[in-house]
């Protein structure tokens, strides 16, 4: 049996800090209320993302922050959706390391018990606010027979309840010393089965897969090339827009021009700007920030956002908040649009195939009137006061 997703929810515009209430009635007096639109006023409210697209609820290795005070953390710091992920590869079960890399050789493989691990949380706590998409994570690309199975178990165990796939690792360089294994190009072709699945239930896809390294800036960039033209009709996020710590200084330049050749080229591709490394080792760097955002204004609907946390013990609210003020530097650089599409979640909600609404950004000089832009409930659900796109 499909679960209807847990409750009706509605949040106001106060979710993201505006506060105007006030019903304005028509100046004819005819009683013909006319529903101005709430909008969200940039110079006073704040710049940081309302969704987390890509957040870990679960570590590589060793304890988690427990799920109440991870959601918590999210009501905290103004995130009313996010991912919640696994993560794609973790460390052994009898193993102390935390964090793959203070523990060179020993393996990490992609596991399923994360998967269950964030799927029984969703199932006991039923949280509506934040409204969490469980993901599963826990599929092996270079193995890609194992993956069907895997599927068919979470679907007996919890029907309905996964709505997105990934993070997961096509090449991810940083867990090589940890005898991880990349998917090869002989790999894609036999992902076809659970592209399938992803594809019949509408589920996006975010992959890592590192473009490349300082050496060698594209030496991976087939491999994205090649999924994306075996499956064009997938939902695909690329993490990261392919960046990682291994490409620390690439030209911006020229990884824009790949990163608008392959959306032109792939309209089911978006980019996800999760990540703090992306602001440290390039947006916060002279003149770079305003290629980025003129990018993302030339594709405001192209991208997603996210802070890449991982919910490892050793972290607290002050390292979840400090990397979603980083992560969400970029989106002051925004125009309207993008901030929109990007920040305020609008190209979250058409990927998931919500029904809520972004609010509007206020013209500038205006001040924010009207009735409360909401995020109406998912289809099923009662639909509450929707604001027109
Ligand atoms: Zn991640």
């Amino acid at each position: 049996m499909r679960k209807s997703h847990w409750t009706s929810r509605r949040f106001t515009a106060a979710v993201v800090g505006a506060t105007a209430t006030a019903v304005v009635l028509s100046p004819a007096g005819a009683g013909e209320a006319f529903a101005a639109r709430a909008c969200f006023e940039r110079s006073v409210e704040p710049y940081t993302s309302v969704v987390d697209s890509h957040l870990h609820f679960r570590p590589f290795g060793g304890p988690a922050i427990p799920f109440e005070e991870m959601t918590d953390y999210l009501r905290k710091s103004g995130v009313r959706y996010a991912n919640m992920f696994g993560i794609g590869q973790v460390l052994p079960a009898d193993s102390d390391c935390v964090y793959y890399l203070d523990c060179p050789g020993t393996p990490v493989r992609p596991r399923m018990r994360n998967d269950f691990a964030n799927a029984e949380s969703l199932r006991e706590f039923r949280p509506t606010d934040p409204d969490l998409t469980l993901s599963m994570t826990f599929m092996d690309l270079h193995h890609p027979e194992t993956v069907p199975p895997g599927i068919e178990l979470l679907d007996r165990e919890y029907p309905g309840m996964f709505r997105w796939a990934g993070e997961v690792n096509v090449v991810k360089q940083a867990l090589f010393p940890n005898l991880a294994e990349p998917a090869t190009s002989e790999d894609i072709p036999n992902w076809a089965p659970f592209m399938k699945v992803f594809r019949e239930r509408g589920l996006p896809v975010t992959f890592h897969s590192d473009l490349g390294n300082d050496v060698e800036p594209t030496k991976y960039l087939h491999l994205m090339e090649e999924i994306l033209a075996q499956y064009p009709d997938n939902k695909i996020v690329w993490a990261h827009m392919g960046l990682s710590k291994e490409l620390s200084h690439m030209d911006p330049d020229e990884h824009i021009r790949i990163l608008e050749r392959l959306l032109d080229q792939h309209p089911n591709l978006t980019v996800d700007l999760s990540w703090r490394v992306l602001e440290d080792q390039y947006f916060s760097l002279p003149g770079v920030r305003q290629k980025y955002a003129s990018f993302l204004d030339r594709h405001p609907t192209r991208a997603i956002t996210g802070t890449d946390f991982v919910a490892a013990r050793n972290k607290d609210y002050a390292v979840y908040e400090q990397e979603l003020e980083v992560t969400s530097r970029i989106n002051r650089a925004l125009g309207d649009e993008a901030f929109r599409d990007i920040a305020l979640g609008q190209n979250y909600f058409r990927l998931l195939g919500l029904k809520a609404k972004a609010p509007k950004v206020c013209p500038s000089g205006a001040k924010p009137v009207g009735k409360d832009a909401t995020y109406p409930s998912p289809p099923g659900q009662p639909a509450g006061v929707a604001d027109e796109d």
